[in-house]
């Protein structure tokens, strides 16, 4: 009698990225075996990780270098915005005159420019991506913006109360509504 020193065939089968991981699910389009950690459920079914990036326009992946720079983009347009209004407030308050109402123009003007440019900045810094993410670092940039010129205006000798005040807080939401309308989901 012959013994058979094959080994024994198992249906045993293993994720091809996670080869300690079993499974027998099939990436719908290459076929590679995927498991739990790694499938990508796609509308047209399993995929694996790279199926799933093909066919995805290159538009909707933001990197992380790409989001890195958005973030430093956003935030370096958003103080770079502060200063150039800190000092516009400055010369504002040097005015020997008061002219009503121009100080809640200049606040909230300023803050809807400075969101302008954060939004454009972090558009740009991205790469021109669409991803919901910036829409966060865009509204950050804002606020990052607008603590600094209430940091910066005591600075000058003006009162940070331009910030907190009703026109401040008007300019905040505007900065945040312009700079999220900048970038695109
Ligand atoms: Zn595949
Ligand atoms: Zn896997």
């Amino acid at each position: 009698m012959q013994h058979s020193h094959t080994p024994q065939q198992t249906d045993q089968t293993y994720c091809v990225r996670h080869p300690d991981t079993e499974s027998n699910l099939r990436c719908g389009r290459c076929g590679d075996l995927i498991c739990p950690r790694c499938l990508v459920t796609a509308p047209v079914g399993a995929r694996c990780p790279s199926c799933a990036r093909i066919g995805r326009p290159a538009i909707l992946d933001t990197s992380s270098s790409e989001l890195s720079r958005a973030i430093a983009f956003g935030a370096g347009a958003g103080i770079a915005g502060a200063l150039g209004l800190g000092i516009v407030l400055r010369l504002l308050v040097s005015l020997p005159f008061i002219i009503s109402l121009v100080d809640f123009i200049v606040v909230a003007g300023g803050m809807a420019g400075i969101g302008y440019l954060v939004g454009e900045a972090v558009r740009l810094g991205s790469g021109k991506k669409i991803d919901k993410r910036l829409k966060y670092v865009a509204a950050g940039g804002v606020f990052v913006a607008w603590i600094a010129v209430a940091a910066w205006l005591p600075l000058l000798n003006v009162s940070a109360n331009f910030m907190v005040g009703i026109q401040g807080i008007v300019g905040l939401i505007i900065a945040f509504y312009i700079a999220t309308s900048r970038v695109r989901i």
